[in-house]
């Protein structure tokens, strides 16, 4: 099932989410929709803050993305990233690595708004799969970027907060607005 996606200015964008405690068939429906949600819009990942609710839950797919690359190692060994894809992860934890590299992110929550934002290369999460598995997962290029974008979600923090101040001030007015339209009254 399609979700809507909430947008900038709904509050449940600023929710830190709640860890999962158990899987249940609610997580495992959300999980499904939240894909079908993500590949109907062209997105590369979606946290379920973005479908209104706030629990530690984000999936991610680079599966389609042409121009950019990802390495991905799970548990230690090397596969392919797009065939991998998509990811779900339950709970991940994120650790990045000590270099940034700066590139362009959109968010699906913001629509037609995309800036530059500084994020480590390379990262590495713990999270559990829909099966309880425990997984490991050291990422680089596009992947690592989707998996600290998405972490972000999970805690509240949105890539606006991540722009520069100069950028920030040139989208100004478009967020304010967008903000205004989707803050309830
Ligand atoms: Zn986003």
């Amino acid at each position: 099932m399609n979700l809507p996606i909430v947008r900038y200015g709904d509050p449940v964008l600023r929710a830190k989410g709640k860890r999962i405690a158990k899987v249940d068939e609610h997580i495992r429906a959300l999980a499904e929709n939240m894909i079908e949600t993500m590949h109907a819009a062209n997105g590369v990942g979606l946290a379920a803050q973005q479908v209104g609710e706030a629990v530690r839950l984000a999936v991610i797919d680079v599966g389609a993305a042409e121009d950019q690359s990802s390495t991905l190692k799970l548990n230690g060994e090397e596969v392919d990233a797009k065939a991998s894809m998509p990811l779900v992860l339950l709970n991940p934890e994120i650790s990045l690595g000590e270099e940034n590299i700066l590139g362009v992110e959109g968010c699906l929550s913001f629509p037609e708004i995309t800036g530059d934002i500084a994020r480590a290369s390379v990262v590495t999460a713990r999270a559990e799969t829909l099966e309880g598995a425990k997984i490991e997962i050291e990422a680089t290029g596009l992947l690592a970027r989707a998996l600290q974008h998405e972490v972000d979600h999970l805690n509240g923090i949105l890539f606006v907060d991540r722009m520069s101040a100069v950028a920030k001030v040139a989208l100004r007015s478009r967020l304010r607005r967008m903000k205004k339209e989707n803050t309830p009254r």
